[in-house]
């Protein structure tokens, strides 16, 4: 089975506040490849998938919370793909399920809930051969869904950006989409990450590792800002979601708060500051992850 999703369109966001410093913005809706598989996860899966069938697997285990992207991207790319789905929560089973875990459930995927010491060792042999033993063989995707397929996937991002741009931005969690992008533009342009996370704990290090394991090399024309994080990671400020509304009834764009809402806002902020010279062409790439936005029902409709 061919495991592809058509490219996602790019487009200008005509907004007078890039206008007024001379800065020329664009918006990669990787948001629109596919419903229930948007965005930066679904370029980690694609090459973990197609791997996946090529050592004849029928079944895949991942890792994630409750309220995980990743398990439900992980659960519908299954379900669209013909693979068996087996998703290892993090804590003991809720008893109400997040809208996450409902909508991986529905898909099929098959709900193992290990609480936060066992997770904590979820890579262990022992384990994974306890998991073999009760649910059958299958191809393990790491949490986040972050390894050197996912890079591969990433990077084919850079093909399809046929325009001229000085800075390519993006959201940044465990830092394998950002790693990824490095990898692909290899040494070429400007990459700028956002930090959904308060730490910097080895961040940029890590992106290093990651890049030098993939494509043999390591690049510094990328940066990560932790000034845009908004308290941490899944935190949020009226700013925050009012800039999301705002951008929102303008373009008719979805961001939702955990990341692609923090990198925008970064943006827009870096922008008005002057920190970009006049003439600079900037592309943001949107990662996805609207389903997250169920969590922040009460805070997102007026
Ligand atoms: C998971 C996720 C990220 C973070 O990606 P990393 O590769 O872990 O840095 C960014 N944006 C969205 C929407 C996500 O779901």
């Amino acid at each position: 089975m061919d495991i592809t999703i058509a490219p996602s369109p790019i487009q200008q966001i005509h907004d007078e506040r890039p206008i007024n410093k001379g800065v020329q913005l664009f918006i990669k809706r990787d948001e629109l490849l596919h419903a229930e598989v948007q965005g930066n996860k679904w370029r980690k899966l694609k090459y973990n998938l197609q791997e996946a069938k090529k050592q004849g697997h029928s079944q895949l285990l991942t890792f994630g919370g409750a309220w995980s992207n990743h398990i439900y991207a992980t659960a519908a790319a299954g379900n669209l793909f013909g693979f068996k789905t087996i998703g290892v929560i993090r804590g003991e089973e809720p008893k109400e399920l997040s809208d996450t875990l409902r909508f991986a459930l529905l898909k099929g995927m098959k709900l193992h809930y290990l609480n936060r010491d066992e997770y904590k060792r979820k890579y262990d042999e022992s384990l994974i051969q306890a998991l073999k033993d009760k649910y059958g063989d299958f191809y393990v995707v790491p949490e986040g869904g972050t390894n050197h397929y996912a890079l591969q996937g990433v990077a084919e991002i850079i093909d399809e950006l046929d325009l001229d741009f000085d800075y390519l931005c993006t959201a940044v969690g465990t830092g394998g989409t950002l790693a990824g992008l490095v990898a692909g533009l290899k040494g070429e342009k400007q990459i700028l990450g956002f930090s959904s996370l308060k730490g910097e704990d080895g961040l940029t290090h890590e992106v290093d590792r990651m890049v030098l394991q993939y494509a043999g090399g390591v690049y510094s024309n990328f940066s990560i800002n932790f000034q845009y994080h908004f308290g941490g990671y899944a935190k949020v400020k009226p700013e925050l979601i009012d800039f999301i509304k705002n951008f929102k009834a303008k373009y008719n764009i979805q961001l939702e708060p955990v990341y692609t809402g923090k990198m925008m806002y970064g943006i827009f902020d870096l922008v008005s500051k002057g920190s970009f010279p006049s003439g600079t062409r900037i592309v943001a790439l949107h990662t996805g992850g609207l389903q997250g936005l169920a969590g922040y029902r009460e805070l997102m409709i007026d």
